[in-house]
């Protein structure tokens, strides 16, 4: 039912897909010339070590005795568990087993590359960080990572999520971080949005701008991202290198591998250990990405090369996007409310190695109420998604009569989401089925002709 690793089994190296992927991964764009991103440029934003690593095609990458430290006071290894009660309520002859990413101090799998960023950081003398952070998951997992490092750390929070999840603020604050509801007087880009609107409710792009120009005004200061980028992916693999231990020690192996995908962190740390095996051995596993309808970036998007972010600040990515201009609807996945896909996930999915999948957040929420009343945990918004794909793939095992072993991410728990779940418990929620045309529009702003 649980299936436990000591201590001194938590991977000593990450695995980078990179080295394996089955064509070469387009490099980012510098947006005015056209031409590829020097590595080098990178360094004055990111940590050395970060940018390294993610050009890097070695295949495994040794990870720090002090990073390995960190994880363990962040819950590693995380146990792997088998939802035995809903595989009863379902009837299914499937095995559905999900990793625990919600014992994280922060609730979430958005430690594993917090920790491996803020360390970096501090070896190379750096004395402060700056991000964005949304619905809270990242900030509050970079302000632990800071703690644990002694540095300072500046969060720009969207304003509307300043204002209505302050628990989020108070769990950063707790750990020391400065936090700035955005967009702020501290920046001028900032400044610029407040002039327009005093009660501006701010936006994931105007915070990455503004925590890119503090960075950039200021000494010792570097910016950190937890999504996206080729090296955040590479930390999150410890979750799948865990999991394939722990699923050797019961002589078991996964037939279906499923992730909730917003920028594919969670997704990629849980599948590429395995997906390794699928390109180099043929394995036959099936590998699902599960998104929201209302941003449906893998299911109805176009792979061409996009901006990251709003605000346009940012080198050219080859992915799957439904356009940078493209406003999601304001569903409580707020880690999924994102218009691209990590570039590596999107060849895979262009390849066909990765099925994907949308679901309405009406339907997602009962599969979490579902989960809730047969596993006793409270799956995060977006860690819904992958548990309605999983009870799907048990139905759908139950109707062929076989006996799958499916295995999905659970990213994390559903605590600071409680309001979302009594809006679902007083049924004020929809399934947002998307605006065809507001996305068409959207696709269009993305440069597709490279
Ligand atoms: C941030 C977050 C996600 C989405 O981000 P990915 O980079 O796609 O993993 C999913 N689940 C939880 C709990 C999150 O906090």
């Amino acid at each position: 039912m649980k299936i436990l690793l000591d201590i001194d089994e938590i991977p000593k190296y990450w695995y980078n897909i990179l080295a394996d992927l089955p064509k070469v991964l387009p490099p980012p764009l510098n947006p005015q010339t056209k031409t590829p991103v020097n590595p080098d440029d990178l360094k004055r934003i990111f940590v050395e070590e970060c940018v390294k690593q993610e050009v890097s095609t070695e295949r495994y990458i040794k990870i720090p005795e002090e990073i390995r430290e960190v994880y363990i006071k962040a819950g590693r290894p995380t146990p792997l568990q088998r939802a035995t009660k809903l595989e009863e309520i379902l009837g299914t002859p499937a095995k559905i087993f999900f990793k625990r990413e919600d014992v994280s101090p922060t609730g979430s799998h958005k430690t594993n590359t917090a920790i491996a960023q803020a360390y970096y950081a501090h070896k190379e003398g750096v004395e402060r960080l700056t991000t964005e952070t949304g619905a809270g998951q990242w900030g509050s997992a970079l302000a632990f990572s800071a703690a644990m490092f002694n540095l300072k750390v500046t969060i720009y929070m969207t304003r509307s999520s300043y204002l209505q999840k302050p628990y989020r603020k108070i769990l950063m604050e707790l750990f020391g971080a400065e936090i700035f509801p955005s967009p702020s007087n501290n920046t001028l880009i900032g400044k610029k949005f407040l002039k327009k609107d005093p009660n501006h409710p701010g936006s994931l792009g105007i915070a990455i701008s503004e925590a890119l120009e503090d960075c950039l005004t200021h000494e010792n200061t570097k910016y950190c991202l937890g999504s996206v980028l080729n090296h955040v992916l590479l930390h999150q693999t410890v979750i799948g290198l865990e999991t394939k231990k722990q699923f050797e020690k019961i002589d078991e192996y996964p037939d279906i591998v499923i992730g909730c995908v917003g920028g594919g962190s969670n997704f990629a740390g849980i599948s590429y250990p395995f997906l390794h095996d699928k390109i180099k051995k043929n394995t036959e596993t099936e590998f699902i990405a599960a998104e929201p309808t209302a941003v449906p970036s893998l299911t109805k998007g176009v792979y061409a090369y996009d901006y990251g972010d709003t605000g346009e600040m940012t080198p050219l990515l080859k992915m799957f996007t439904i356009g940078h201009t493209y406003r999601p609807p304001p569903i409580h996945a707020g880690g999924l409310r994102y218009h691209g896909a990590a570039p590596s996930l999107s060849l895979l999915v262009k390849e066909g190695l990765v099925r994907v999948r949308a679901y309405g957040q009406l339907d997602v929420f009962e599969a979490a109420k579902l989960f809730a009343k047969s596993e006793g945990l409270v799956p995060a918004p977006e860690t819904a998604h992958a548990v309605k794909a999983a009870i799907d793939e048990a139905i759908k095992a139950k109707k062929e009569g076989k006996k799958k072993v499916i295995l999905f991410n659970f990213s994390g728990h559903g605590f600071f989401d409680l309001q979302a779940y009594r809006e679902h418990l007083e049924g004020k929620l929809t399934n947002y089925n998307l605006v065809e045309d507001k996305i068409m529009e959207s696709v269009k702003t993305v440069i597709s002709d490279l």
